[in-house]
């Protein structure tokens, strides 16, 4: 018998794949972002994400829109990583009898607020009670325009880069749980901003793309395995955030450790070819207001992640290694 922690979460759904059939409407089945499918000439990019009170969120804590749109955001963030335009979402909700309706409300309109800001709309799900717990469950949709980004086109020698500054979703929780005002990364924590636009943008222009949601060691390391190459992340090259640096010089944390291993930022992270790489990243900064870092680099190699050259201790965010 295995038990789940044993093997984690990849080694869970790596075991599930093996029982999936394939089919010629399936494009790009289980190991990217979304799944691809074909609906006549069409082809739709989905995914769905699930969030638990308490492992994900804490109803008393955090303000009640904040929850839905943080549902709505990881989802559009696995759309954004395709380089696919949203369209509509269903949303499975469970929740035990006692749980109170505004509340419940209050949720919803936060997730389609956040759906309405990138194009989609809620159009179906599935409402039920269970024991303890609310659990939402927000499945995806969106419109793949002739082509979509995979987590595998990296080829040896490209540039891998993030946009924005990752960790501050990391700090945040920090900050939130410890009861510390710093308003700019608690709201990077509790409002996430997918980047649906930045997707679109990037994708003509990137051989692979993966959206930030474990950290961006553990989501390189993605690329790596799918791409079938070794990716190296240059630590001091993740950008840090002035408020990261600001939060971590005044609470003794580590600003590289939490943009390297700190999850739910949101950001992407793109494989370019090297050549066009400076380029990219200034167009893309004129283009957003926003930065595109270089932060490593691919090559021929083991299918891994190395950080200066090492093979990290623990790359990101586990659920079934963290409980
Ligand atoms: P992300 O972090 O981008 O949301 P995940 O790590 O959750 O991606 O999932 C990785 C891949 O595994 C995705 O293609 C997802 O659809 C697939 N997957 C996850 N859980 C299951 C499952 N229970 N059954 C089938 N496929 C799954
Ligand atoms: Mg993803």
């Amino acid at each position: 018998m295995t038990a789940l922690r044993d093997i984690g979460e990849f080694g869970i759904i790596d075991r599930l794949a093996k029982l999936a059939s394939t089919s010629p409407n399936v494009v790009e089945g289980i190991g990217d972002d979304c799944a691809v499918v074909r609906v006549g000439n069409e082809m739709l990019a989905v995914t769905c994400d699930m969030l638990i009170q308490d492992v994900h969120f804490r109803v008393h804590r955090e303000r009640l829109q904040e929850i839905g749109w943080k549902a709505a955001a990881a989802s559009l963030s696995d759309v954004a990583s395709m380089g696919a335009s949203p369209l509509f979402a269903l949303v499975s909700c469970a929740a035990p009898s006692d749980f109170e309706m505004e509340a419940l409300e209050e949720i919803f309109r936060g997730l389609n607020a956040c759906l309405g800001e990138y194009g989609a709309v809620l159009a179906g799900g599935d409402t039920t009670c269970c024991e303890s717990h609310l659990v939402l469950d927000l499945m995806l949709a969106g419109r793949v325009e002739d082509r979509y980004a995979r987590r595998s086109g990296a080829r040896p020698g490209d540039a891998i880069a993030v946009t924005g500054y990752p960790g501050r979703s990391a700090a945040g929780l920090q900050a939130q749980e410890q009861g510390i005002d710093a308003p700019a990364l608690i709201e990077a924590h509790t409002r996430p901003i997918p980047r649906v636009a930045e997707g679109r943008w990037l994708l003509p222009r990137v051989h692979a793309m993966i959206d930030v949601s474990d950290g961006v060691v553990q989501d390189a390391g993605h690329i790596a395995e799918a791409s079938n190459l070794l990716v190296d992340i240059d630590a001091l090259a993740v950008p840090i955030a002035p408020e990261l640096a600001d939060f971590c010089h005044a609470h003794g944390a580590d600003p590289n450790a939490l943009a390297l291993a700190g999850g739910e930022d949101y950001e992407l992270a793109v494989a370019l070819p090297p050549n066009d790489a400076e380029a990219i990243c200034a167009d893309f900064e004129k283009e957003f207001g926003l930065p595109l870092t270089v932060i490593g680099a691919c090559a021929d190699g083991p299918a891994e992640v190395r950080v200066n050259g090492e093979k990290p201790d623990s790359g990101g965010f586990d659920h079934f290694r963290a409980l």
